[in-house]
């Protein structure tokens, strides 16, 4: 067992917590601000997932796997995205190999001085945390993957596979024999999923397929371990947000018109904290965004295909409109998304 840890020291709205034992050498800890990471350990060293983005959070979540498992090296750091609090903590592994999707590399090659002081900024009201964030270094992933990568060492195994949806580099960590996947943010419990970056239709899937992984337990990006049936909520709230903003398309409402008519009915499907309501309120409507642009060129793509007077269309080459309202179809009425809260 280690040492008791510090636990007068706040950071935040978490600080630092003991790290949670979820299967034989497997840890995560939800005590940290941005990202619940974890790491397996092997007989030939440590894999990571993720990194906390605050830099005192990353040295205590250093110190743990340390102490955990002393001598042993750090071979993998998996970043399941390219976002700050997933990947901005890599700086305090290293020399880890970090392994990221091919994308995420793409993303992180663009974060410059501009993104390192808009992170800075975005602690203005927390200056025991800004204070740390004055050497932000971005470490990119050494080895990128496209779609899927095995990681195997010590007689353990770890499959990392994309899956996309909340951003084009979503990928998850799948570990067979401990039935565990850690599916970043593909899964959010009781929160409002990030969208600003996502594609709905394929966050949909990313979804199903998490149930039918043979997963007993999901770890999220952020909070605690859940189970595969937590996914049936994002669905439901995405497949609702698909269908408002297709609403408003259809009856000739702008993309603003969208978002102000939109934002305060999505609001309510997930509790929000007061002093973040400002906040996830633009991260609603960034999401409303992006949907309406994959509802308009569906809706487009389907009124070109009548006009050119296609025959019914096989599976294969089903349009995603139709794709979609067949996925849709399979749904719950989305009303029950409000119901169910
Ligand atoms: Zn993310």
């Amino acid at each position: 067992m280690a040492a008791r840890r510090r636990t007068s020291f706040k950071l935040g709205v978490t600080g630092l917590g003991e790290r949670q034992e979820i299967a034989p050498g497997l840890f995560i800890n939800t005590f940290y601000r941005g990202c619940t990471p974890g790491f397996l350990v092997t007989d030939e060293g440590l894999i990571l997932i993720d990194t906390p983005l605050i830099p005192e959070q990353a040295k205590d979540w250093r110190s743990q796997i340390e102490a955990e498992a002393p001598g042993l090296p750090i071979l993998y750091v998996f970043n399941t995205d390219h976002h700050r609090g997933h990947a901005l903590g890599n700086q305090y592994f290293l020399p880890a190999t970090i392994i990221a999707h091919e994308r995420a590399y793409k993303e992180m090659s663009g974060y410059t001085q501009n993104f390192k002081e808009r992170v800075y900024n975005s602690f203005k009201r927390e200056p025991e945390i800004q204070e740390q964030l004055t050497n932000i270094e971005i470490i990119l992933p050494d080895v990128t993957f496209t779609d899927s990568a095995r990681l195997q060492y010590g007689g353990r195994e770890m499959q990392l596979i994309y899956a996309g949806g909340h951003t084009p580099a979503t990928s998850i960590a799948w570990l067979p024999e401990e039935k565990i996947a850690f599916v970043g943010d593909i899964l959010w419990v009781d929160q409002h999923p990030y969208m600003a970056q996502a594609d709905s239709l394929e966050w949909v899937s990313a979804l199903r397929r998490l149930r039918t992984l043979g997963a007993e337990r999901l770890v999220p990006g952020h909070g605690p371990v859940c189970d595969p049936d937590d996914t049936i909520k994002v669905e439901e709230y995405i497949l609702f947000k698909r269908q408002r903003v297709r609403d408003y398309y259809l009856a000739g409402k702008t993309k603003n018109e969208a978002k102000s008519g939109l934002v305060g009915e999505m609001l309510e499907l997930f509790p929000v904290p007061l002093e973040r309501k400002t906040k996830i309120e633009s991260q609603i409507k960034s999401g409303i965004n992006r949907v309406y642009r994959e509802v308009q060129r569906e809706e487009e793509l389907a009124a070109a295909e009548s006009r050119n007077g296609a025959s019914l269309p096989s599976p294969v080459n089903a349009s995603p409109v139709q794709q979609a309202q067949a996925e849709a179809s399979l749904m719950p009425a989305p009303v029950a998304v409000e119901t169910a809260q």
